[in-house]
């Protein structure tokens, strides 16, 4: 994202250095047009001296001036000789007295008239007797001017006049691909009796012939009067440099508006300026790209190595979850699985590490009521968790918790602690302190745990409860006769007699020396009573160590009665079996 940005600013920067290179690039472009146009002109005005010069070295010139004879076709040939040799098609000449009376125009048969209360310049050069040359409007055009002064020896006998205008120029701009358009300022439209191009911007003259239409018609559109400022623009694709004309008192007469189109410009220069940097740009940003990827690459494998080994270091199994699959395991974790070599492996087979869980009370199921087990030990990151796993028929117990990795990917490490152990030693301390020593069955404590439940249950569900307590005729005679260890014999084997005779969910317990206690659930006084009797009569029969006969009590649990309650009915029931003689059946 930053080299993107970098890249975005590097090409803006190197637009706005182009535009600027192309601005510069165009001021001198306008700047040589100014040149280019000033010294033209001035070339012409020099040349329009020249010829006037020339014409002036005739030796006829002057003695017909002095003689007042002028041949009108002697001048209108040499006129057409200047229009054959030069560039110059649009000359005029003007023969004057010394007196500034007019003897000859090229461009009119008129003659004789005074000029000297009209022609300024003309009077100059008549005092100054020097070569005068300027830009000037006059009846019919904007012109150029040379005006030279005639001698014979020292005497001045008169003056010629060379009259030239602005179509060379512009001929000669057009070769450069600049089109152009002589105007005139406003004032001088009344002084234009005779306009020779006849073409008009508005009020504005046009000097010369070739300006094209569009460029007029553009100017028109735009309003003339926004170029007369001797500087330049940039429009419409093109460069538009205007050049103030002067005449020889040196107050602006006109201007000369250049249009120059943009794309006839050659913008080699520019192309490569772009074409160098953004090359060397694209270099540069491919380096730093490489070399920050590469770094980057090696940190995160050297990360990830790092991780890796920590995760191994461990000595417990390590998970690297996401909400969705495994992402990582340690070396650990193989133990226990063995059957695979690496996760690739295992996520063949297994979607999920839950799969091998086994649903037991205190331990973490794969779906925790609607929470899955991972966010589960995450919220309650605070607990120790216990897992059963069966991995391949074998059964361990985990100690597990979980917590997040990286919080903005969901990553989770889960560490898994073997506890089967310990977990297993704690089962056989449980069943030991609730098993009879002896004879195997539950002890007493067992009993109380067991009718506590049942009798819970039989209240949920309504099914019946019976009890039946049963104890050794006369066992004292027994030990007395045989031996304390003859007596204990009778209870193991008799236990075991009473435990084959009974129904899978019956929970038979031995509750004191040589006293018994079985409950019964789902059964009813009468069907207790048959089972009792049943039992009474295999213990009278059966001859195993010594014969001998139990008394027993039968009750059925009365919905609401009280622990304690039910226990004193059936141990009177039992009591009033030894009453009665004992080896008998009492339901209470
Ligand atoms: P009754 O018919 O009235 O029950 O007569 P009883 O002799 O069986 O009654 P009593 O309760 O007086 O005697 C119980 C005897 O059971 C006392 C004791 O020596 C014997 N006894 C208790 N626990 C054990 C034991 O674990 N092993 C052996 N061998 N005898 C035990
Ligand atoms: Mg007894
Ligand atoms: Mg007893």
């Amino acid at each position: 994202m930053l080299l993107l940005y970098t890249s975005w600013q590097y090409i803006d920067f190197l637009k706005s250095k182009r535009d600027a290179l192309a601005a510069s690039k165009h001021k001198i472009q306008a700047l040589s047009m100014h040149e280019k146009v000033s010294s033209m002109i001035l070339q012409k005005q020099k040349s329009t001296v020249a010829m006037a010069l020339s014409i002036a070295s005739d030796r006829y010139l002057a003695e017909n001036i002095k003689n007042r004879h002028i041949k009108r076709d002697y001048y209108k040939e040499l006129i057409e000789k200047f229009r054959e040799n030069t560039l110059y098609k649009n000359i005029w000449i003007q023969l004057l007295d010394k007196d500034i009376n007019s003897l000859y125009r090229s461009w009119s048969p008129k003659r004789g008239d005074s000029l000297k209360n009209i022609r300024q310049d003309l009077v100059n050069v008549a005092l100054t007797k020097k070569v005068a040359y300027s830009v000037s409007v006059g009846k019919f055009n904007l012109t150029i001017k040379a005006i030279v002064p005639l001698f014979i020896g020292e005497e001045f006998i008169g003056i010629i006049e060379v009259i030239s205008h602005f179509n060379s120029i512009s001929k000669q701009l057009k070769k450069s691909n600049i089109d152009s358009v002589v105007v005139l300022k406003k004032e001088f439209k009344k002084q234009l009796e005779y306009p020779f191009t006849k073409l008009f911007i508005d009020d504005y003259y046009v000097a010369n012939f070739d300006a094209p239409h569009e460029a007029r018609d553009y100017l028109k559109e735009n309003g003339i009067e926004k170029y007369f400022n001797n500087s330049y623009k940039i429009e419409n694709g093109q460069i538009i440099a205007s050049y103030e004309l002067k005449n020889k008192d040196e107050n602006p007469v006109g201007y000369y508006i250049m249009f120059k189109k943009i794309d006839t410009i050659s913008n080699m220069d520019l192309d490569f300026f772009m074409f160098k940097w953004l090359t060397l740009g694209i270099i540069v940003i491919m380096s730093i790209a490489i070399i920050v990827s590469t770094m980057l690459f090696f940190a995160n494998r050297r990360q990830k190595k790092y991780f890796h080994n920590i995760i191994n270091s461990a000595t417990n199994i390590v998970l690297i979850n996401n909400r969705k699959t495994l992402l990582d395991v340690n070396m650990i974790f193989f133990k226990y699985f063995d059957r695979y070599k690496t996760l690739e492996e295992f996520k063949k087979d297994n979607e999920c590490i839950c799969d091998f869980f086994v649903e037991e009370e205190g331990c973490i199921k794969a779906d925790m009521d609607g929470v899955k087990w991972v966010d589960y030990l995450v919220e309650n990151h605070s607990k120790v968790h216990k897992i059963k796993i069966d991995i391949f028929g074998k059964v361990y117990y985990f100690s597990v918790s979980a917590s997040k990795v990286l919080k903005e990917k969901n990553y989770y490490s889960i560490v898994l602690t073997d506890i089967t152990e310990q977990e297993n030693y704690k089962k056989e301390l449980e069943h030991l302190s609730v098993t009879d020593a002896l004879t195997g069955i539950g002890n007493r404590r067992y009993f109380h745990q067991k009718i506590e439940e049942e009798i819970h249950r039989a209240k949920r569900y309504q099914h019946p409860l019976s009890l039946i307590m049963f104890d050794i005729d006369f066992f004292k005679h027994v030990n007395d006769k045989h031996g304390h260890s003859v007596g204990d014999e009778v209870l193991i084997e008799y236990t075991k007699l009473i435990n084959s005779l009974l129904r899978e969910g019956d929970v038979f317990c031995r509750i004191g020396g040589e006293e018994f206690i079985i409950i019964l659930p789902h059964a009813l006084r009468d069907e207790a009573q048959k089972i009792a009797e049943k039992l009474r009569a295999k213990i009278e029969f059966c001859q195993k160590v010594i014969p001998i006969t139990m008394s027993f009590g039968v009750v059925e649990y009365i919905v609401g009665e009280e622990i304690e309650f039910i226990f004193k009915r059936v141990d009177d029931a039992l009591y009033k079996a030894k009453e009665s003689g004992r080896n008998i059946v009492v339901v209470g």
